[in-house]
């Protein structure tokens, strides 16, 4: 069985063909998973160039990959849910053990209070750019066959419904109605395209604010789907208010805090700022912090991280992907620009992404039914019993 994993020690990323778990029995509750395409973000080339990131406890590799959907291809005892055929989306992070997580104990681990949570394919355990891998039932998301061809987004997705469901929650305080809301992205990225869409679908008037000059392929995708594009390269922030006005949510998506804290200027007075880019660590910035207290607290304004998502952002995530195949069928097609095989993967985790969503294809759907190969778990002890 095929995998991509980054050796630690070693500091390479390469393709592994070893014995997978096709053969194992499979404990109670779990699922054996054939991933089908699995995406590649700026997380995954940050471990390839191993600056984040941390191998399973005892092993000095971890195989990379969390935007992955698979086929269940063979199930334990004890799971309902899922079965042989279903296409299903793993979630990336999994419970700490301590008594004292709240979060973790109340299913919500994107919310971990210790910081030992677990990622799959991030940190600390291996991720699912593999012909092969075991997953437990609760961490499945089912994915409907018509969205199959996309359900590489929807993990990005999951952040940005998780995004959304941290505005709603704020808007509580509002007691009045929203309609008419107006959405700033930051980044014309793979996230910031997927978050457009979603402000469009809630019917918000939506401006993109990026770096690409405004006869881009990406400002052209934005002005596809009925938002605005406005390049932060020609329109500085005061123009880009000046244009499009004040913004009731912006939503972050770049990770780079100079443009982020620049354009919290253009929140209108009750708004929120979401941030969900990942800087990597860097010297410290100048800013105007008494003229961003000011707006904070004259305006009632919230600043919020979100990173991760649970069960239910999944689920929202698969269902805004289905609404965008409806919305905007060729724009959204458009946001995976680019299908390379397994073993190009760690050439290209080592190239820069240029904010282009790049999916490893490792599989066709529709193989579990049919596959004889897979032994059965019966036929995989008596083999073990013999080798061992
Ligand atoms: C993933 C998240 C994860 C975060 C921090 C992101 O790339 O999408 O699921 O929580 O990295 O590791």
């Amino acid at each position: 069985m095929r995998s991509v994993a980054a050796f630690m020690a070693e500091g390479v990323v390469r393709l592994v063909d070893e014995e997978g778990p096709g053969a194992l029995p499979l404990a109670r509750g779990h699922v054996l998973l054939r991933p089908l395409e699995v995406g590649v973000c700026g997380t995954d080339r940050e471990i390839a160039a191993f600056a984040y990131g941390s191998a399973p406890p005892g092993k000095d590799r971890l195989v990379l990959g969390h935007e992955a959907v698979a086929e269940v291809a063979r199930t334990g005892e004890g799971v309902e849910r899922v079965r042989p055929g279903d296409l299903v989306v793993p979630m990336v992070r999994r419970p700490c053990d301590r008594v004292e997580c709240p979060a973790c104990r109340a299913g919500r681990q994107d919310f971990c209070t210790t910081g030992e949570f677990i990622e799959r394919g991030i940190c600390r355990a291996d991720g699912f750019m593999a012909e092969l891998v075991v997953d437990e039932e609760r961490y499945l998301v089912h994915v409907p066959p018509a969205a199959c061809e996309l359900g590489a987004l929807v993990e990005p997705l999951s952040i940005t419904a998780k995004a959304f469901a941290q505005r709603d929650a704020m808007l509580t305080r509002l007691p009045w109605d929203h309609d008419g809301t107006r959405g700033l992205v930051l980044g014309a990225g793979p996230i910031g395209v997927l978050t457009a869409m979603g402000l469009v679908a809630r019917g918000a008037r939506t401006v993109v604010y990026s770096r690409e000059p405004e006869d881009d392929d990406r400002a052209e995708l934005v002005r596809g789907i009925g938002a605005d594009y406005v390049s932060s390269g020609s329109t500085d922030v005061p123009g880009l208010v000046r244009r499009a006005g004040r913004f009731d949510v912006i939503i972050e998506a770049v990770g780079v805090p100079e443009f982020a804290f620049k354009t919290v200027r253009a929140l209108a007075p009750n708004g929120v700022f979401i941030v969900t880019g990942l800087p990597a660590p860097r010297p410290a910035i100048d800013f105007d912090a008494a003229g961003l207290m000011r707006d904070l607290v004259l305006h009632n304004q919230v600043i919020v991280g979100t990173v991760n998502a649970g069960r239910a952002s999944y689920e929202e995530a698969v269902r805004m992907l289905e609404r965008f195949l409806i919305l905007f069928p060729d724009s959204v097609r458009r946001v995976i620009q680019r299908r390379v095989a397994l073993d190009e993967a760690p050439a290209l985790l080592r190239q820069p992404g240029g904010g282009v969503k790049t999916v490893i294809h490792i599989a066709e759907a529709g193989a579990a039914t049919r596959d004889e190969r897979l032994p059965t778990p019966g036929r995989a002890a008596a083999r073990s019993d013999r080798g061992g």
